[in-house]
Parts: C-alpha cells; structure tokens; sequence
C-alpha cells in the first residue's frame, strides 16, 4: 500500500483535490508544489494510515517504515543535509491536517532532527549560537509535551526561576550561554519525569512525533471540535513532515499569516499581519502583538511599527504575487501562513479562509461580479446557516455608549453579559440560563467549550488572526481581541480598565464590529442588511424553484417575514394567537365551558379578536397566499394552572372556581400531544370551527376593502388521521363561507387544505386528497409520531442517541429522511395520484433547515414555511437545492 506521498518544488504525488487522503494542509502543500510555488520540501503520511493506526491498536504497518526513509532522504536530497548526520543535520516540522481544518486541535512538533551534536552544526552554519540553542530548547519543550507528556508549566518555570536568578526580565535578554544552561535543566526534567533521557536519536524523535499526531487525532479537545462542527471521528488526520526554514533567524526572518481579502468585511485588500525574527506559532498564538502587512493597513490600523511592504520590499512584491496567484487558482479567499528564513520567502499553509457571513456575502457577490465565479458557483459558496449573522443584533446608534476599553472587532456582532474568566464558569452560567461575556487574556482550544457557551469573548492579548478571533468569527459570536488596557486579576476574579473595576458577575457589552467593549447592557437593534445580501438573495431568487413562506401569526412577524422577502403565510397557528394579554382568559373559558351555550359566549368574545387579525395578516400579506390553521391547541398550554389565572376565568365565565378546578382536572390528559387537539376539537365542538371559519371570511372581507386587491385565504385542518375527518369538517367551512357572502355581498375565493401530520394520514394521502386541495407536512408533529417521540420529552434522551451514532441528527432539527422522508415521499405520490395539481409544503420547523429543504426539494413540494428570521436562509438553502 503507498502510504506517503512526497512533494518538492520538482514533483507533486499529490494534488488540491486530495483531501480526503491527504488531509486540507498536505492536498494544498501538493498543489502549492505543483503550482511551482516556494514550499519547503516534505511528505505527507495519508489519512488512510490513521485510519489502520487505530484499527490495529495503533500499530503500523510492516511497508511504512520503508516509504518514510526514501522520503526523507529524498527532501535531505533536495535541501543538502541528511537526516541524522549531526555533521550536516536535516531538520524537520511535523504537524497534522485533517480533512477539515481544525484550527490548534491537534499537535505539532517543530525543529526536529536537533539534538546535543547537531545543534553545535547549527549554531556553526547558521553563525547564530543563540539561535541554534533557542531553537533546541524550543524542541525539547514542544517534543517533551506533545510526545513524552511532560506538561509545558515545568519548562517554564525552569526558564522564570531561571530569569530571576540573573535577573532578566524577557527571553530576549538570554544569551546562547544562557540556553545552554536552561537546557541542561530541561533535560534533566525531562529525564525525572519520564524516566529516560531525552531522545538523542533523530530517528526516534521523527517516529515519536508521528504517534504523537496520530494519536491527538483522539484528543479531548479534537473530540469536543468535532461533536461541535459534525465531522466524522473516521476521517482520521494526515501526517505532515517538512524539511524546516526559519522566521527566527535574526531580523530579515520574519513569519506571518495573511488573507488575500479581509475575513471580516470581505473588502478586496490584502489582509495579514506577521512578526520579524519568531517563529511558527507566535502569530497564532497572540504572545506579541504582531505587525501589518501592508502599509495601507498598517495607516489605517494607526499602527508605528513598520509594515512588511516597507522592511521587506522584494518579499513583499513577491509575497502579494502569490497571494493573487493562490486565489485565482482557488477561485476563494485564501487564508496562508508563510515565513522569510534570511529573505526568502517560503509558503507554509494555504487554505479556503473561514469568514464571516458578511465577508462570505462579500467574497462571493465581488467574485461573481469579477468574473472570478458563475453566479450559480457564488450562490453555492454562501452557507445558509451562516446568514444568521448578519440578524444578529447590534448596538442602538442612539446609545452612544462610552467604551472603557478598545481592542480589536474580531467578530462582528453585539452581546451583553456577566463577566466571567473562565471558559468552565460560562459554561455553568449557561447551564443554569444565564448570558455571559467571556474575558481572557488569550484563548487557547481548552476553551472552546466556554466560547461556545458564551454570547461573546473578549480578549486582552493577540490580533485578528489570533486563536479567539478566527474561532469566535467561526462560532459567529461577537469578539473583541487585543484590548490591551484592559488588565485581568484571575485570582481576585476582577478586570480593571478605563479607571473601572468590574468583578465577575457584573454585565458588560461588547461590539465585535467596532472593538469596543462597554461597562454594563446597552440597548441593541436588528442589523441592517447590506447591499451584497440583497444581491445574492435575488440571484437566489432566480434558480429556486420551491417558495419561500413563513410560520407568522402576529403582524410584526408577518412583517418582518415580509421584509425578509417571505411570499406569504404557510402556517398561522390561530392558537397562538391567543397567547398574550386578556386574550388568554377568553381562549381558557372557551376550553373550560361546560356546555355549548357556555362556549358560545367565550367565542362570541374571540370572534372580533379574529376578525381583526386575520384582516391585518391579510393586509400585510396582500397579493401573497395566506395560510391559516384552525385551532390546535395542546391543552396543557392553556389550561390555567396557578390560582390567580383560575380566578381570572371564573370571574370572566361567572363560574365558582371550585367548578373550574373540578373541569380542568376533567381535561387534565396524560399525554396531550396525542389527546383533545387538532381537528378533535373540531369534531367535539363545532361551533369552534365555526366561529374561526367566520372570522377568516369577514377579515377577507375587510382586507379586500381596504386593500383593494381580493383575498384567497387558505384554511387547513390540523392533525387529521383520514378522510373521514377532513370531511365531517369542511361543509362547516363551506357554511360559513356562504353565510359570510350573503351577509355582506362579498363572495370570497378559498381552498381548504390539511396538514399531514399523522403517519396514517401520510398513508391514506390518496384518499385525503379526493377532497383536500392542498397538503402541509407537519413534521413536528410527523417526527414526534413516526419515531415515537415526544416532543416535549425528547430534550432528556435524544443527545445519547445522536451521541452513540443511533441518529445522524436530532430528527426535530433536521428531517428523518429515510423515516419520516419516507412517508411523507409516499404521501405525495399518492395525492399527486388522485389530484394532479395537488399543492405541497412543508411548515414544521424543517422548513428552515437547509437539510431538510434539500429534502423537500427532492420530494418536489411546491414550498417550505419556516420561522420569520429563516426566510432568507430558507431561500438561499431552496436556491442551492435546486443547483
Ligand atoms: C407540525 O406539527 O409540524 C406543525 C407545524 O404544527 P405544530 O408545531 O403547531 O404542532
Ligand atoms: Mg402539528
């Protein structure tokens, strides 16, 4: 079996397309080779090892060792030194690439090869003794963490009581003496800790390092990076071996990380930042705070430390060459990271960049526009999901709040909450209901957990590419990073800035999009959306087939589902109509009327209530089709339950309350998902039906006044099982209808529908649809009886069952397509069957999941119905679907 694939400036085994192979890093290093640009020579050890490492108690197989020497002698060929020659020692970087980035999961071991021979070579060829020395006891602290496991405090408190002793404030203040001494100290550790001397033998070393990869692929926080972001534990990662070249080898060295455009606004410009004379990770890492790459940037950042156009002219030139290149190539905004060993410039990383919804917008709608993407290729390259960013809310211009501190706006966005310094406390916070803002000096993957649970993150250390500013923008949560005034006493629990000292527990606000962080909640509004969203929307607009509707019962979501671009109503659910104010009392002696006269009474009151709304609904929606539900009311919802709401009813129903509590434990069910709602009310008392039925054509009949334009409205009937139903109920429809014309000399066209919610509904569809002129899957209620799963009880079980692989998802979230997809694909074969130009949609929350919509897509409904703020993710997920 070929398990490593080489690449060089001279030959590529592998190429761009690879990635399920050769994890994103390594493809990438081969096409960048392939493209004939500067990477350092190395291989790549395939995912397909991964996958045998851990099917055979983490082994190797026998051919393994064979490919991995001719490999690294081939780069040894290539850069002049061998691997293991002390004399002329090859020097290599290790580090892992999954096929999805996962941003500081998994290990890297850097400066490998070096060891008590080879660093006197390297301090000889390179003439920089402090510099071969620093680089080893770099090495020996990396390797002996990731490798041996001897935690990385020991290494520094041996370099800080090290410090002390001479008096040195920064490492920069060691000479090559000094190092020499701390590592004799280092080993020494090492050799307590383990047992056994560090390893001297660059063989051992690059064997150790590869199990060490390997097997942080299985690590806490790789784990909790891939329950959160779903990628497959079976994927497995990619071994990546490199010869090594240095950003730290005095000041025409430099490392750095760029963005071909801005991964926050998307703005076509250049984007980076990087550190003279540091190496790997210290960009990354947030430890200094790292310089522009571009002069424009540099200005614009009021920044007075030089930019790399200025200190590194020809690298510059080069570099920015290939940034064009390497997006041209991708068709994508590319996120590289690369560094200078003594003015040469060498390309360690590129990859599609992680933005915001904002930039991804931006990036797509600009590159269709340049010509760069077909705008089909535009609409693809926008996650749906990520369009919930931009709804985000942000804070209210008029506030004008004074900021007791600025950092950098890592991750637009505006949140309030208490303070808390660790990621556990947010977690608990969260856990118990409680928002919070997560404040840190620097995050570090250990704290995803609490980055997730918080509604934002506030930094005082590292820039726009540190670790809390890329995670933070791929959350999509507000973060500030960089505020550098701002001072943090973990131990007292308080931070000081500005001359105000908060403690954990009080609220701040923090504004992603500026930087700024404020002392207690200021007010926020709803985002503005910009012109690049309005773009893409009606390139959206253009390729779906399926409409967009909403779920709106109440005329703000009925207008905000308009402004949204909704193309009508597929679900009011006329019950929670009744959800606010006195209203309720009414609805609740409905429910709890004895007797028909008693009801009456109760809907009599409803009666101009309905009337009312179902006029404004219709105004608002006017020309769009106008779903509306009658009642389906779960009587645990509404039943009164403390003393104040009985006395409440009683008085309105002018019945002893003792009576009322007598009749609601009467109705009292044990599972009313399955009990007295839906058309069952209906069937019981039809005067209901009666009533909502009037109150829709008399608003119909308002609405087309005022509005000028006729309305059809379109009634459907919850929670049928069979015809039987449906029919017993749509001539009180038809009644009313009639009565409503000859009332008031208006005649208003309608269609009367059902959802289809029940699995034997889905089954006898056919039959359904001889009178049904329209269908709308209920798959809340079509997952709940399908998998038999409560609704309301699923919250306690339902992890354990996407946790141990028994579900790919929560059914409630994303539809059960070979289960509840099922019927709901026979349903529409068989009233397609009867009724040819039968209408179908979906209105469960799965009309506002992509997934889903790709789904019912396939079904070939006609629409999907979602939740006002999901329009437009609904109509760019139907757009691609349809793709
Ligand atoms: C459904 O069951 O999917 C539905 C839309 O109705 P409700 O959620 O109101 O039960
Ligand atoms: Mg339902």
């Amino acid at each position: 079996t070929k398990w490593v694939y080489s690449f060089s400036a001279e030959r590529a085994e592998g190429r761009g397309e690879m990635k399920n192979l050769l994890g994103g890093k390594g493809a990438n290093l081969h096409e960048m080779a392939h493209l004939g640009l500067p990477v350092p020579p190395g291989f790549t050890i395939s995912t397909e090892l991964c996958t045998y490492f851990y099917a055979n108690g983490k082994t190797y197989p026998s051919d393994l060792a064979e490919q991995v020497d001719a490999a690294v002698a081939e780069v040894g060929r290539q850069t002049g030194h061998v691997f293991g020659d002390p004399g002329n020692p090859l020097l290599l970087s290790v580090r892992s690439g999954a096929r999805a980035s996962m941003p500081g999961m998994m290990d890297t071991v850097l400066n490998l090869g070096l060891n008590d021979t080879s660093v006197l070579t390297l301090a000889k060829t390179s003439g920089d003794e402090r510099f071969a020395y620093d680089s080893y006891r770099r090495f020996i602290q990396m390797y002996s963490n990731v490798v041996l496991d001897v935690d990385s405090h020991n290494f520094e408190d041996i370099l800080e009581h090290y410090k002390d002793g001479k008096g040195y404030s920064l490492d920069t203040d060691l000479k090559a003496d000094d190092w020499r001494k701390v590592i004799v100290e280092y080993k020494a550790k090492v050799e307590e800790a383990t047992g056994k001397p560090f390893p001297q033998e660059p063989k051992d070393q690059l064997w150790g390092a590869i199990g060490a990869v390997f097997s942080s692929w299985m690590n806490a926080r790789a784990i909790t990076y891939r329950r959160l972001n779903n990628i497959p534990a079976d994927w497995g990662t990619a071994v990546n071996v490199q010869a090594m070249v240095f950003g730290n080898m005095g000041e025409t060295s430099a490392t750095g990380v760029a963005f071909t455009r801005n991964p926050s606004t998307g703005e076509n410009a250049l984007y980076g930042e990087f550190l003279v004379n540091a190496q790997g990770e210290d960009v990354v890492a947030g430890i200094r705070t790292p310089q522009n790459i571009t002069e424009v940037a540099r200005k614009a950042a009021g920044s007075d430390k030089p930019s790399l156009e200025t200190i590194m002219p020809e690298v510059f030139h080069q570099f920015v060459a290939t940034t064009q290149l390497l997006e041209k190539h991708y068709k994508d905004l590319q996120d590289m990271e690369f560094t200078v060993e003594r003015g040469k410039l060498w390309m360690l990383q590129t990859r599609n960049g992680k933005r915001t919804a904002k930039a991804a917008l931006k990036v797509a709608v600009d590159m269709a526009n340049e010509g760069v993407l077909s705008r089909e290729d535009a609409i693809m390259r926008v996650e749906p999901s990520a369009l919930n960013q931009l709804l985000h809310p942000m804070l209210d211009p008029k506030a004008k709040p004074a900021p007791i501190a600025t950092g950098l706006p890592a991750s637009p966005g505006a949140a309030s909450g208490e303070i808390v310094f660790s990621a556990d406390d947010a977690e608990a916070a969260s856990k118990a209901g409680r928002k919070t803002i997560l404040v840190r000096v620097e995050t570090s993957p250990e704290d995803i957990h609490g980055m997730h649970a918080a509604e934002g993150i506030l930094t005082t250390r590292g820039g726009m590419t540190s670790h809390a500013a890329v995670v933070a923008r791929g959350m999509g949560k507000p973060c500030v990073s960089g505020a550098g005034t701002i001072r943090i006493d973990y131990a007292k629990g308080t931070m000081t800035a500005g001359g105000v000292t908060l403690k954990k527990g009080d609220i701040i606000t923090i504004d992603g999009a500026a930087g700024q962080v404020m002392a207690g909640a200021v007010p926020m509004i709803k985002p503005e959306l910009t012109g690049e969203f309005g773009t893409l929307m009606t390139w959206a607009d253009e390729v779906r087939r399926m409409k967009v509707r909403a779920n709106a019962e109440t005329p703000t979501d009925a207008r905000t589902a308009r402004s949204f671009g909704a193309e009508g109503i597929g679900l009011c659910r006329t019950e929670h109509m009744f959800f606010e104010g006195d209203r309720i009392v009414a609805m609740r002696e409905m429910i709890l009327a004895e007797t028909e006269e008693g009801r009456r009474a109760a809907l009599a009151k409803l009666l101009p209530m309905q009337r009312q709304d179902f006029a404004e609904l219709f105004e608002i929606m006017s020309g769009l089709p106008v779903t509306i539900r009658l009642l389906d009311p779960p009587l645990h919802e509404f039943l009164p339950k403390t003393a104040a709401e009985m006395e409440e009813v009683s008085k309105g129903m002018g019945v002893p309350v003792d009576k009322l509590r007598a009749r609601a434990a009467e109705l009292h069910e044990f599972n009313p998902m399955l009990g007295f709602r839906g058309i069952r009310l209906a069937v019981a008392y039809p005067e209901i039906a009666e009533m909502q039925a009037r109150a829709i054509f008399l608003g119909a009949v308002d609405a087309g006044k005022k509005t000028g334009s006729p309305v059809t409205p379109e009634i459907m009937l919850p929670v049928i099982f069979g015809k039987q139903e449906f029919d017993l109920v749509k001539p009180i429809i038809v009644a009313a209808a009639e009565a409503v014309a000859k009332e008031t000399g208006v005649t208003v066209p309608y269609h009367v529908g059902t959802m289809i919610e029940l699995p034997r509904a889905a089954l006898r569809a056919g039959e359904i649809a001889e009178s049904a002129e329209f269908f709308s899957f209920g798959t809340n209620d079509l997952t709940q009886t399908t998998l038999g799963i409560s609704r309301d009880d699923a919250g306690s079980f339902l992890g354990l069952y996407t946790a141990k692989n028994l579900l790919p998802t929560d059914p409630f979230v994303s539809i059960d397509t070979v289960g509840v997809g099922e019927l709901i694909k026979i349903a529409v074969e068989r009233g397609k069957a009867t009724r040819p130009d039968i209408k179908l949609g979906v209105c469960g929350e799965h009309g506002g999941d992509p997934a889903s919509i790709a789904f019912c897509e396939d079904a070939r409904l006609d629409y999907v119905s979602c939740s006002p703020f999901r329009i437009p993710i609904a109509r760019l997920a139907a757009a691609q679907a349809a793709l």
